[in-house]
């Protein structure tokens, strides 16, 4: 993908702080951390986004997640993590090139999580069949 900024990043034509790499697999340093020490797991093999990605993608780079994301917790002596991924742009999604976001995290670091819902009466059985329809 001539134009993607991980791609480039791959090939070594824009610089990162790589703290990881195998064979299918890169790790670097978010340049705009939400903590300091935030990482970012990418598949060599470029891919758009969460959806079209196969599972032979997919699955090795949640190994590497927890991998980095066990070092990233240690390295920066955070309480825990956060793993996150932004599938479409509705989602947050900037960089069209699948990757998940490994966010170190502190007891009282003060990232709220998000606000959350309340379903109606029955709603939620109508909610669930919705989407066990499409599965
Ligand atoms: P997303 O919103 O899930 O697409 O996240 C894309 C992430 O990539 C953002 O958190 C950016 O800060 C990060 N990012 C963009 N360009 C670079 C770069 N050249 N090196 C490291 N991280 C980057
Ligand atoms: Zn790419």
């Amino acid at each position: 993908m001539e134009n993607c900024i991980f791609c480039k990043i791959i090939k070594g034509e824009l610089p990162s702080a790589k703290i990881y790499e195998d064979e299918e697999t890169l790790a670097f340093l978010d340049i705009q951390p939400v903590q300091l020490g935030h990482a970012l797991v990418i598949p060599k093999k470029h891919s758009d986004n969460f959806s079209q990605s196969l599972s032979e993608v997919i699955n090795p780079l949640l190994h590497v997640c927890q991998k980095v994301g066990e070092a990233v917790k240690k390295g920066v002596a955070a309480d825990g993590y956060n793993v996150s991924m932004n599938n479409g742009e509705a989602a947050g999604q900037i960089v069209h090139h699948l990757h998940f976001h490994v966010i170190p995290r502190y007891f009282n670091d003060g990232l709220k999580p998000w606000p959350h819902k309340k379903y109606k009466e029955g709603e939620i059985a109508s909610v669930a069949a919705k989407i066990t329809r499409e599965l």
